[in-house]
């Protein structure tokens, strides 16, 4: 058998002629830019996340940086990032010119460890990152709290959790702003890349609104030197089609993690903790495992792919080698990206397949 880590495959047959319509709509309109299709698109997608506003933009990257600009964060400043994430989030401060400073996850849901913010808090600090990672919302109560105590902005990247929930209200809506992205191989994808900013921070909108498309507020007028980071008709068109399919495509990862979480049974590997409180949307499927190399390459022969999020944690990358941050400095992002790996979990996997890697996993033997 084989069975690929990820795939759109079944997702985009099964909406091929609706997709196909929504592109000869938008090119037969000849407005690709800022028009009809974009603006349906944020008013969907802010409904669909329970919040006020959407903005649409290049990618989750701008999303994020968008944010923090807004707010008026950079040089001088802190902002508190994951130490367990994908690099953009760090990125993002970063561009700014303000530090990321990495604080470490729980290794039971890789998820930021509220307990640990406290102490990495100094006069610097104006922000959170929250990150929903592998599609489980962090724990966002204890998050706001603190941020409540010390008057910092809590910005959720939710690139890896559209339409996961924390009790009962969807990301996009659990802080300050929120940044998605619509990189094709997220839970909702375009065919290229997109982002948005979900707020209900109405002023933070507008200024996202702005500095992603020039500093402009109107046409030829400038006020800020901004940026040009915008969703286009086509994506925007394309996710229109696909977000109404999302609830559907998640509950199908949800179905698959269920098989995993019930079915795996070997000691030698350590399944993903959700938390009572939310709903997990399972971007990724992660386990551990302390020979996970080993493991990896018995997978693969059998033509199971797999992946790792993330095989080198932020800090011993070279592109941070300016914060001095030595190897054993962050012990659980280390050993999470040391022994991480990723099954694959799509929409349209069938139960033959899952029942596949499940016996794969089952039958594999650490070895002495
Ligand atoms: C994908 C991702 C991003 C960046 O999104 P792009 O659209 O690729 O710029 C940011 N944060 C996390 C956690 C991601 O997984």
């Amino acid at each position: 058998m084989n069975i690929p880590f990820s795939s759109v495959g079944v997702m985009h047959r099964e909406i091929e002629s609706e997709m196909l319509d929504k592109f000869r709509e938008v090119y037969e309109n000849n407005w690709f830019i800022q028009g009809r299709e974009v603006e349906k698109f944020e008013e969907e997608f802010a409904t669909y996340c329970g919040a006020k506003y959407c903005v649409g933009c290049g990618n989750g990257l701008d999303a994020l940086y968008l944010i923090l600009r807004a707010y008026g964060i950079g040089k001088e400043d802190e902002v508190i990032v994951p130490s367990n994430t994908y690099i953009a989030t760090a990125l993002a401060v970063s561009y700014t010119g303000a530090r990321p400073v990495f604080v470490e996850p729980r290794m039971e849901s890789y998820n930021i460890n509220p307990e640990e913010i406290e102490a990495k808090i100094t006069e610097r600090t104006r922000a959170i990152m929250a990150v929903h990672l592998y599609g489980q919302p962090a724990e966002m109560d204890a998050i706001m709290e603190l941020a409540g105590k010390y008057s910092l902005k809590v910005i959720e990247d939710a690139a890896q959790a559209h339409g996961a929930s924390y009790k009962g209200k969807r990301t996009g809506n659990l802080g300050d702003a929120a940044g998605f992205s619509f990189y094709p191989g997220k839970n909702l994808g375009a065919l290229g890349d997109g982002g948005a900013v979900v707020t209900n921070d109405k002023e933070l909108a507008e200024l996202v609104r702005a500095l992603g498309n020039y500093g402009s507020d109107y046409k030829y007028h400038h006020i800020y030197q901004g940026n040009n980071s915008r969703l286009d008709e086509v994506q925007a068109g394309l996710l229109r089609v696909k977000l109404k399919e999302l609830d559907k495509w998640n509950a199908r990862r949800m179905e698959i993690a269920g098989r995993y979480l019930n079915e795996i049974v070997n000691p030698g590997i350590t399944l993903p903790v959700t938390s009572f409180d939310c709903t997990h949307v399972y971007h990724i499927f992660a386990v551990r495992c302390r020979q996970r190399d080993r493991l990896e390459e018995y997978l693969n022969q059998k033509g199971i792919g797999t992946n790792k999020h993330y095989p080198i944690p932020m800090h011993l990358q070279e592109a941070y080698a300016e914060l001095q941050i030595p190897r054993g400095a962050l012990p659980v992002a280390e050993e999470i990206s040391g022994t991480q790996l990723s099954l694959p979990m799509y929409y349209g996997m069938t139960e033959e397949e899952v029942s596949y890697v499940i016996e794969a996993l089952n039958t594999w033997k650490a070895e002495e």
